[in-house]
């Protein structure tokens, strides 16, 4: 199915389809979002999170190459409203704030000369530690052994895991998060990571050595600011809960004071939803806030019309193609589907 897509797509490219949506959509405010960028082996073990930087240098030369205008989030989003914008106007999102945004991202944009924007949950930047969840995900897909012996944890009835079998694998991997993410320190946390990668042959030292997983520390969100690389809004604790406004906005204020002891500024008023998950009450949270901006995880292309809290953004990672990059960069696939729905 992806083959014939592929096919469609170079086939419209060649007849120029691809310039003419450029063209037609020239008026939008494209907003690329990005993750991770792969240090090791992430972007193979979450393609749609993490990007190879060779694959990243790619899609700057296509913007490049289609005469991207590249603005600051706040400028793009400010001239969207007052319909001042450039023509092919794209903004840079980078969403959590990963170790490699500092060591890989930042150095690429610099040498195109693009601004972008970071946004950035402060927890785990806090802790230091790499993001719990998402290591042991990463341990689980790494190895190669066929069980993991365990004594006596509270998580688990079974001593034994058989990592041959996919759905017993999954349950182990999601007992042993719910069940630490719930009742856990960070400390203990760890500790199970040390067991676990010991058991699974995925050594947790390694993982840390690298950087693996981790958010950038205070000392590179500095060194990022001082690059001029926007650093906005992503929540504490990477939940906004839609159903109780006192927790959203401690969140809101909690992430705005670890920035602001971090970076000794304020002015942090562009908001991405965590895991991109959104409701409409949660705007006016937003606007009391002072928030000016708030992006999701929903694809396409964004006009005056689009809510300021309701940002839609093309979300970029290993997993696409260059041919679909180009296909969302161009607002292609945008207009493919508005068609496709149209005639449904
Ligand atoms: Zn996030």
């Amino acid at each position: 199915m992806r083959s014939v897509k592929l096919a469609v797509y170079a086939l419209c490219r060649a007849v120029g389809l691809f310039r003419l949506a450029a063209w037609w959509t020239r008026d939008t405010l494209k907003i690329l979002c990005y993750h991770g960028f792969a240090l090791a082996d992430e972007a193979r073990f979450r393609p749609k999170l993490f990007i190879t930087p060779a694959v990243f240098e790619q899609r700057l030369a296509t913007l490049r190459r289609y005469g991207v205008r590249v603005l600051g989030l706040d400028d793009a989003v400010e001239r969207l409203y007052a319909g001042t914008l450039p023509p092919r106007a794209a903004t840079i999102t980078i969403d959590d704030g990963f170790h490699s945004v500092r060591t890989l991202a930042a150095p690429a944009l610099a040498r195109h000369g693009l601004p972008a924007t970071v946004y950035v949950t402060t927890y785990y930047v806090d802790k230091g530690t790499p993001i719990f969840r998402l290591v042991l995900q990463y341990m689980f897909w790494k190895t190669r052994r066929r069980e993991l012996r365990l004594s006596n944890v509270a998580w688990s009835p079974d001593a034994v895991i058989d990592l041959t079998d996919a759905d017993a694998r999954e349950r182990a991997l999601w007992a042993c998060i719910d069940y630490c993410e719930a009742r856990c320190s960070e400390d203990e946390r760890v500790a199970v990571c040390e067991q676990l990668g010991a058991g699974l042959d995925v050594p947790y030292q390694d993982i840390v050595a690298q950087r693996l997983l981790h958010l950038m520390t205070g000392e590179q969100l500095r060194e990022l600011d001082a690059l001029g690389i926007d650093v906005q809004l992503h929540t504490h604790r990477h939940v906004f809960p839609s159903d109780d406004e006192a927790r959203a906005r401690r969140e809101l204020e909690d992430n705005r004071a670890a920035l602001s002891a971090l970076l000794g500024r304020e002015g942090f008023v562009h908001f991405c939803y965590p895991s991109g998950l959104w409701d409409e009450r949660q705007w006016a949270w937003l606007d009391a806030a002072g928030v000016r901006s708030a992006t999701t995880c929903l694809g396409g292309l964004n006009t005056r019309a689009t809510p300021r809290h309701a940002l839609a953004r093309i979300l970029d990672g290993e997993n696409l193609h260059p041919l679909e990059f180009e296909a969302a960069l161009c607002g292609f696939s945008d207009l493919l589907r508005s068609l496709v729905r149209r005639g449904a």
